[in-house]
């Protein structure tokens, strides 16, 4: 779950903001919308909403966060999941590993296996991930395919089954988005129906800005930079109600012998994807959703990503993609104009 923000927001409070502390701010009339960010899951979180009576929910956010990393991080070695990638056979599953578990599995059937949270010994293999190997060399993919596949592992009371032994579990490309849906959860349950929260970039916002508008937020062009400082904006999109990521690899990749090597990486082929997509942005119901969806696309490029939108009710995408000529250009489905506000 490394990474900074690829989604940047625009509205200009968040500029005022200060790490870890918490502003309020006073905008049109009375509403006072509090403002918090922080670390959390190898990236940045922020949050803007409105609490009715003015309460600062810094606290029990960062709290939700601290939790799914105890079920869900692989950078934490007492976590369920890097128990799991131990075959610790003490280790019992709780409610945020089985239901990113089951969404897991879900999208994976949808995309072919091309989302697929069995891949973790090969991102390790190309230097990605928990346990990086070195980048030096190109590692043996067909000894490692053998034990690569969401058919090869199963949910049975609350224990993780494998096929294999040598599988390990790697949920980065979700388990930041369940963690939005889960900081928006916390803003619910505590009164908040104007809201955005984003933690590295995915999305999950309701209600209305300080401005009383839709939320705005901007896509990034998809500018080749592993330091994470060139932001450009390809578009702006306005949203309500609604979760949204983006996936790209424009940040996390290397270069070899000339040659680029991607984070995402291709499960049925052992691969880091090598298709035009330069980044895919998706709006689903659920930011695990959108987050998943994402990374699958990433994946499966344009017009299978395309067509996979087309079967989901309510899940809509955005890409930017390199054309023959080098040329970077989008498209998107039908159901994403009415958030484009150019
Ligand atoms: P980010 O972490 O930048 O938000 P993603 O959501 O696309 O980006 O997640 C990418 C991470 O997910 C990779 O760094 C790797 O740990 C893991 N990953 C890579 N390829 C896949 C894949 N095909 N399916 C599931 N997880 C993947
Ligand atoms: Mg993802």
């Amino acid at each position: 779950m490394k990474k900074f923000n690829k989604t940047y927001l625009v509205f200009s409070l968040l500029l005022l903001a200060v790490a870890g502390i918490a502003l309020i701010v006073q905008h049109q009339g009375s509403s006072k919308y509090i403002f918090n960010e922080g670390k959390a899951h190898g990236t940045y979180y922020h949050a803007t909403y409105l609490q009715p009576q003015g309460i600062d929910l810094q606290k029990k956010l960062e709290e939700s966060m601290h939790r799914i990393d105890l079920s869900m991080s692989t950078f934490q070695p007492q976590s369920i999941i890097s128990r799991i990638n131990r075959n610790d056979e003490t280790v019992r599953t709780d409610i945020y590993f089985e239901t990113v578990f089951r969404t897991a599995q879900e999208v994976s059937a949808k995309t072919n296996g091309a989302f697929d949270i069995t891949v973790a010994p090969l991102v390790n293999a190309w230097g990605f991930g928990f346990g990086s190997e070195s980048r030096k060399q190109c590692p043996n993919i067909d000894s490692i395919m053998l034990f690569i596949g969401y058919k090869k592992i199963s949910l049975k009371q609350h224990q993780l089954v494998k096929a294999d032994k040598r599988i390990m579990l790697d949920a980065s490309a979700i388990a930041k988005g369940f963690s939005s849906d889960m900081a928006a959860k916390v803003l619910e349950e505590n009164g908040c129906k104007n809201y955005l929260v984003e933690i590295g970039g995915e999305i999950v916002c309701k209600g209305k800005n300080p401005k009383g508008e839709k939320w705005k937020i901007g896509i990034d062009k998809p500018i080749d930079d592993s330091t994470n400082v060139v932001n450009q904006i390809q578009t702006i999109i306005s949203l309500s109600d609604k979760a949204m990521a983006t996936s790209g690899n424009y940040r996390q990749f290397y270069y070899r012998n000339g040659k680029k090597f991607s984070h995402t990486i291709d499960p049925r082929t052992g691969y880091p994807v090598n298709n035009n997509v330069l980044s895919a942005t998706v709006v689903a119901p659920s930011c695990m959703m959108a987050d998943a969806y994402a990374t699958a696309f990433m994946v499966l490029g344009v017009d299978s990503s395309l067509l996979v939108c087309k079967s989901l009710p309510e899940v809509d995408c955005y890409l930017i993609y390199s054309d023959k000529n080098g040329k970077n250009r989008v498209i998107f489905t039908e159901g994403f104009k009415k958030y484009l506000t150019e």
